[in-house]
């Protein structure tokens, strides 16, 4: 995969970037107790590609048994593999999860091979790049099937599993800044996004009675090889693009996107319900703001425009 900063340190130290801006390297040591999710069942869709996979291993490397699934059993297979020989627990259930009944399916072979599921993550996805005026009423389908009613029909096949067993959980969905925004050329994705967030929110007030919490992850720029094939057009277009748009000058790494999926899962955040966390090293907020783009300028001589435009002192 294309990497689109310069290669990173590794010790948690600034150091100057491409654009002379520095950055702040994330550790890539796991900061979280080996047992921290220890007794867990958590179930990621979409776990064997991607950030799925890596949120899987972080949540396997803090000690929960995870089931993973998605429509490619093959794939899956390799992915629980090479997470077995890091020591990880992991099982492996083919699902679409746009079809209702096989969501149904996975959930009560979870139970059977692990007794109980205590965690979902919503992370199996579809997007492509469209120019909406030429966007087919099938195309629109495809995404958002996946997208919201694959993410709906696993969060209530879930939660009614924890209902029934009056046991808490927490249940994660991986969303996108522009579920806020909006976003030009992927508008069923924007929908779908959009949607899920407020499936967040409606469930986290109705089910927050029952100890389930419901929150969310926005990522920003994440490289993966499924969302770079299908939202790339031409490498070439992001050059500088993203150091300029983002406050912290570079793409996520997956690790800290594991993190963060790790603690929502866990123990340490027992009241944060309803809450979607943006993890984008600020760019949407850059992009929103009245003058966001100054903030990419070259400091110094941002400086020195900014002294010449004050009137002289008297
Ligand atoms: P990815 O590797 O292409 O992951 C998509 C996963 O979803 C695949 O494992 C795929 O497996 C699974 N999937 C797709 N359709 C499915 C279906 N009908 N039923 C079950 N599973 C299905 O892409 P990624 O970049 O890791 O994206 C992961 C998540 O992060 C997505 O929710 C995406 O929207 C979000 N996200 C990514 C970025 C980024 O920069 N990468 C940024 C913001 C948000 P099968 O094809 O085998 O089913």
């Amino acid at each position: 995969m294309r990497r689109m900063t310069k290669a990173n340190s590794g010790d948690g130290s600034n150091k100057k970037s491409s654009t002379t801006r520095p950055t702040i390297t994330p550790r890539k040591t796991r900061g979280f107790a080996p047992d921290l999710l220890k007794g867990r069942v958590i179930l990621v869709t979409g776990g064997g590609t991607g950030l799925g996979f890596s949120m899987a291993q972080g949540l396997g490397l803090a000690g929960a048994h995870l089931l993973i699934s998605a429509r490619n059993v093959d794939r899956l297979g390799q992915a629980a593999d090479t997470l077995r020989s890091q020591g990880i627990t992991v099982d492996t259930i083919g699902c679409d999860v746009r079809d209702a009944e096989q969501v149904a399916a996975m959930v009560r072979r979870g139970v059977e091979l692990c007794g109980h599921i205590d965690g979902l993550i919503n992370n199996a996805a579809g997007n492509f790049l469209c120019p909406s005026e030429d966007l087919t009423p099938g195309g629109f389908d495809a995404v958002v099937k996946i997208v919201l009613y694959g993410t709906v029909h696993c969060t209530l096949a879930v939660g009614r599993h924890l209902i029934e067993r009056g046991a808490p959980g927490s249940i994660v969905s991986i969303l996108t800044p522009y579920a806020w925004t909006g976003s030009p050329f992927v508008l069923p994705s924007a929908c779908a996004k959009s949607g899920v967030m407020t499936m967040t929110r409606s469930l986290a007030i109705e089910w927050g009675v029952y100890g389930i919490r419901l929150n969310a992850i926005a990522p920003g720029p994440f490289p993966t090889e499924g969302a770079w094939k299908a939202l790339v057009p031409d490498a070439g277009l992001l050059d500088g693009m993203i150091e300029k748009r983002i406050p912290m000058a570079r793409v996520g790494e997956h690790s800290e996107l594991a993190n963060m999926a790790v603690f929502l899962m866990s123990d340490l955040c027992p009241y944060q319900n309803g809450d979607t966390v943006t993890l984008d090293g600020g760019g949407w907020l850059a992009g929103a703001s009245e003058f966001g783009e100054y903030g990419a300028y070259p400091r110094e001589p941002m400086k020195q425009l900014l002294r010449a435009m004050r009137p002289p002192k008297k």
